[in-house]
């Protein structure tokens, strides 16, 4: 039987992916419908409750930028928040929130409810309609058929999932969640390339039976950061500390003891984890070196009971787990209250995408989230909105949302995942951006939001709430270039404290303000040069503006340079091993890779800058 409503787009799957792919479809217009297992566990968070860090922090400001709904929700469900990286530079500073799991879910479902040209409905997605190699709909499990002009799937580690627990293993989406097999198949038997990955999660444990006073105790920042740009301290919710805690070297010792039934070391699980979120048992074994990891001790939220023990993920059989919990300072009568376990599951080859989200092999199909091989809320979210935003413009035959890599970490992440692929979980960090000044936390507004308002994704509100900033912001750097301060100004006499070289000649607010030892903040608390403007955010942009505007003028060049070669041709049969200077290494990736520009050839890890310049050289010498 067919619906009776045929929609523009179905998002299939209501994670951090899907979500903000039916929200971003909506918002432009176009009639969605997000199917999912459960609506109850629309914007559940699978892993660990928190939100943001260094490079997700940056997607999370992005996705915000666009309209997108994340930030929105981790402001409203945030119970501890601290600015990583804060004693450094503006490019790496990023934003990290503890959540209280249920009020994220319950905001991102509030948000999802109240979104116009939005429809739910509860069922599992069992196959595709595909006619003419386009998606045209989806068939539910009770044979339910719904039909739209494009379909973006974000079934995250549901495709074909195991789930591993010591030797014991079952199928399941994740913990207390079926599994998708009837659609695994479907798309196995489609042309994509598909493979094996797995990742995992810690047990849960009982705060109460905790002794929190033997850890160290680690409260948020103050003043509290915010993460959306249309977000305020007061939409917080009661802030409550973490705690740190250790392994030590009993925990390594009984670690060691149950490798033997461990899925990981004895062949069981095949599919590779993620690198930068290893399980415990991984740590012991790659860093034999090491007698003590850090554990952060998270709460789960302000009314539950359980907290997420961060650091020791982890497929040991049950009574490993509990042996080796109990061996940690503070846990030693610990109870578990959910088994850790690790779980594996289909994902393709983002190769076969375009830098759209659509899949090459099927028109109108989308992937987003952990089926592209990535890892990580925010890497969802990420792709999500590119994808939905892309199914929506395709129904609008208009042209699509392709971010660069020098406008968007989102950008960066696309771009990685469909030119070279991944072998394991893909997760954001901020080395993986060539531009990393431009690309910052606080800047996401200003890089996408006019975009994204051309496209629909922005909506009046953060419109106007955007542009009185950035008036402001333009209206104090014209200020601070437009005022001079002569030896004989009456500010002198407060600042040549503050300076190292006394005012000799006339320096303008900016020039002061470009010196090491002052800043925004200290030139304007002199009353004759202030006042600073009262909204925080525009003032720090005013300060990064000035301060590193020398970087930034480099990193704009460094850009134009790289466009200006972007798509120029390598010939096919190009043997780079004539180039002298070239490492094997890279010799070996460039034939292997047989990029067809330079642009793309600049994207393979661990080709430098310096390999491009001897390629360019080597290209202008054949003429
Ligand atoms: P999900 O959040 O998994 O959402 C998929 C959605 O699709 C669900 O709502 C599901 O019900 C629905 N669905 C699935 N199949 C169907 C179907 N056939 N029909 C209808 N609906 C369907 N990330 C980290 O960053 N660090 C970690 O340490 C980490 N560890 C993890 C450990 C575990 C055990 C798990 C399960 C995940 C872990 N993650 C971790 C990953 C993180 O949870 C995911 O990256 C993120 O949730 C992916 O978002 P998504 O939207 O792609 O998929």
């Amino acid at each position: 039987m067919f619906y009776h409503q045929h929609f523009d787009v179905i998002v299939v799957g209501g994670g951090h992916a899907g979500t903000e792919a039916a929200l971003a479809s909506a918002r432009m217009g176009c009639s969605t419908l997000l199917l999912t297992h459960n609506l109850d566990t629309i914007g559940q968070m699978s892993c660990n409750p928190a939100i943001g860090g260094i490079g997700k922090g940056h997607l999370v400001k992005e996705i915000d930028a666009l309209g997108g709904a994340m930030a929105k929700a981790i402001d409203k469900g945030g119970i501890q928040f601290r600015t990583l990286n804060a004693s450094k530079g503006p490019a790496v500073r990023a934003t990290r929130a503890q959540a209280d799991r249920t009020l994220y879910r319950n905001a991102i479902r509030a948000t999802v409810e109240s979104q116009p040209n939005l429809t739910l409905f509860q069922q599992s997605c069992d196959d595709l309609i595909v006619e003419n190699d386009r998606a045209v709909g989806v068939v539910t499990q009770m044979g339910l058929k719904f039909r739209a002009k494009t379909v973006v799937l974000t079934v995250g580690t549901f495709l074909g999932g195991t789930i591993h627990i010591g030797l014991e293993n079952y199928k399941g989406g994740r913990a207390g969640d079926p599994p998708s097999i009837a659609l695994a198949e479907r798309l196995r038997a489609l042309p994509f390339r598909v493979d094996r990955l797995k990742t995992g999660t810690p047990a849960r444990l009982d705060i109460r039976s905790l002794n929190l006073q033997a850890m160290q105790e680690q409260p948020g920042d103050t003043p509290t950061p915010v993460f959306s740009f249309m977000g305020s301290r007061d939409d917080h919710p009661k802030q409550i500390p973490c705690y740190i805690t250790h392994t030590n070297e009993k925990t390594h010792e009984i670690i060691r003891g149950g490798l033997d039934r461990s899925p990981m070391f004895t062949g069981v699980i095949e599919g590779v984890g993620p690198r930068y979120c290893p399980s415990i048992e991984d740590k012991i074994v790659r860093f034999a070196d090491k007698t003590s990891h850090q554990i952060f001790v998270e709460p789960e939220g302000l009314n539950s009971m359980e907290v997420y023990p961060n650091g020791i993920s982890t497929s040991l059989p049950f009574d490993v787990q509990v042996a080796l919990i109990q061996s940690i300072k503070g846990f030693e009568n610990a109870h578990i209250v959910r088994p850790g376990y690790a779980i594996e599951y289909d994902f393709f080859d983002p190769r076969d995408l375009k830098q759209t989200l659509e899949t090459k092999f099927i028109q109108g199909l989308f992937f987003a989230g952990q089926i592209n091989g990535t890892t990580g809320y925010e890497e969802a979210g990420a792709q999500g909105l590119i994808a939905g935003a892309n199914a929506a413009l395709q129904v609008m035959e208009k042209a699509p949302l392709q971010l660069r890599r020098d406008q968007a970490y989102m950008g960066v992440l696309i771009d990685d995942l469909a030119t070279m692929g991944t072998k394991e979980p893909y997760r954001m960090f901020t080395s993986r951006a060539e531009y990393r000044l431009l690309l910052r936390e606080d800047n996401a507004d200003a890089r996408l939001t006019e975009l994204g308002r051309k496209i629909g994704l922005v909506d009046d509100e953060r419109w106007s709430a955007f542009n009185a900033k950035a008036e402001l912001v333009e209206k104090e750097m014209q200020r601070l270039r437009g005022q001079w301060v002569h030896p004989d100004h009456v500010a002198v006499g407060e600042l040549n404290p503050l300076i190292k070289n006394p005012i000799t000649r006339e320096h303008s607010l900016e020039e002061l303000i470009r010196r090491p030892e002052l800043s925004y903040e200290k030139v304007t608390s002199i009353p004759s040069l202030g006042p600073s403007i009262a909204d925080p955010a525009a003032a720090e942009q005013v300060e990064i503006q000035i301060k590193y505007a020398g970087y930034i003028a480099r990193q704009l060049d460094e850009i134009a340079k790289t466009q200006r070669h972007e798509n120029t041709l390598l010939p096919a049969n190009f043997d780079y091993s004539t180039i002298s200077g070239l490492s094997n290494e890279v010799v070996a990736k460039l034939t292997d890779a047989r990029p067809e520009t330079i642009g793309k050839a600049s994207r393979i890890s661990g080709i430098t800058p310096a390999a491009i310049s001897l390629l360019l050289v080597h290209l202008k010498k054949q003429g």
